[in-house]
């Protein structure tokens, strides 16, 4: 399917789904400002789910979540047979260019980058103070990862840390970019060259002397174990070459280790063919994510999943906390969409759809220390996702996306134009 467009994707779809459709059958008036309420709805409040309750929201801020006294006038949105949670945080993407405009569409309203373009992170750190409209997801980001030269990534050029660097030193530069966590490559393949341990150890040390996490690229055992020998805050990917035993499930618990398992790349495209054949999710797509969902990685075989599924249920079942995260922009994987993929994968790996929603929501804000979101709770913000039926029993049901609001605005799902060629 590498040749199709959006357009040709768009042809095969019944014309029932189309954009405009969709809008037609979305019959409420928009409020003027981002104050309203939602009543009569299931909460998933990040956490706990309350069957019947209403959630409130004054100058894009949660005023109250469950019984509330709404002032006379307040604009009210019906919720009845609908669920609404926290905007969903996506804790592994590569947000380029349009990615955070795109991952809106689908309720991802804040982005953790784990490996981008330092240039854009002061704005990013403005934007995600504010409460103003804003036409993109919330941004936090590793900036510049750490690897060496001939490593992963190789195409970029980028400063890489070489034997004669002094790994503090490059830390440092990479805090004062505005890396909000630091993110260290350890990718040992025959024809790829990476950090000794040393190094990865001095990289920790300095990340936690400039009070950041470190979190891990390692997707094999061999890579993953020096990950954790050298102290790691989170691995930011799954075990995907076998099957780890206790001593395993043990370090990771003695170490308080995280994961943020990235399954979308290990499925073989099977998530991102069942998003693009969906047509609750199809009309939404921009070109570029059925550019990157429509891409293959030609390594992958069915025995990653399987591996990596079964690692993480393991890890989950011994209290190990897992993020959600889609490595959105590798191949089979597309910003924002696939964090509906993720989710489900997550529920194959034995979560609960509770603690899937909590790993795509209040977990990671806890982990990376979010702050305002991630939670529907007083003061936080209004990054908020309404959908039909409730996904706090069936995952699948975050397709039904009826509304978003970001910073309690509502955003505009129609995707942009694509370009003719
Ligand atoms: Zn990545």
């Amino acid at each position: 399917m590498r040749q199709l467009s959006r357009r040709h994707v768009l042809a095969m779809l019944p014309t029932a789904a189309l954009p405009l459709a969709a809008s037609a059958r979305d019959a409420w008036a928009r409020p003027r400002r981002n104050t309203f309420a939602i009543t009569d709805v299931r909460v998933f409040d990040g956490r706990r789910v309350i069957e019947r309750g209403t959630v409130h929201v004054v100058g894009g801020r949660i005023a109250g979540v469950g019984r509330c006294r709404l002032p006379n006038g307040t604009h009210v949105y019906e919720g009845a047979g609908r669920t609404v949670l926290p905007g969903l945080i996506d804790s592994h993407v590569h947000s380029y260019d349009e990615a955070g405009r795109d991952a809106l569409r689908f309720g991802v309203t804040t982005e953790l980058d784990m490996f981008g373009d330092p240039s854009v992170l002061a704005e990013a750190r403005r934007d995600r103070r504010s409460t103003r409209k804003l036409e993109r997801a919330d941004l936090w980001s590793a900036g510049i990862g750490v690897t060496v030269p001939g490593g992963h990534p190789r195409a970029q050029d980028i400063p890489r840390l070489t034997p004669d660097d002094d790994p503090y030193a490059f830390v440092a530069a990479r805090v004062r970019e505005g890396s909000d966590y630091i993110k260290v490559v350890l990718e040992r393949r025959a024809d790829f060259k990476t950090l000794t341990p040393e190094q990865a150890k001095a990289v920790v040390t300095a990340a936690h002397r400039h009070r950041r996490m470190a979190v891990a690229h390692a997707e094999w055992t061999g890579d993953a174990s020096t990950a954790l020998d050298v102290g790691v805050d989170g691995i930011v990917h799954a075990i995907s070459d076998q099957q780890i035993d206790d001593t395993w499930v043990r370090q990771f618990r003695r170490n308080r280790t995280f994961m943020v398992p990235t399954l979308s790349v290990y499925d073989c495209g099977a998530g991102a063919d069942s998003l693009m054949a969906d047509e609750r999710v199809a009309p939404y797509l921009s070109e570029t994510q059925y550019d990157t969902l429509l891409q293959r990685n030609p390594r992958c075989n069915g025995g990653w999943l399987v591996d990596a599924q079964a690692n993480v249920g393991k890890l989950h079942r011994a209290g190990v906390p897992i993020a959600a995260g889609t490595d959105a922009l590798m191949p089979g994987t597309a910003s924002g969409a696939s964090m509906i993929a993720e989710l489900a994968l997550l529920v194959g790996a034995g979560l609960s759809p509770v603690e899937a929603l909590a790993a795509g929501t209040s977990t990671p804000a806890r982990l990376f220390g979010l702050g305002d979101r991630g939670r529907l709770a007083l003061g936080r913000k209004a990054d908020l996702l309404l959908v039909d039926g409730d996904p706090t029993r069936d995952i699948d049901d975050l397709r039904n996306v009826a509304r978003i609001w970001k910073n309690g605005y509502q955003v505009d799902r129609t995707p942009p134009p694509p370009t003719e060629d």
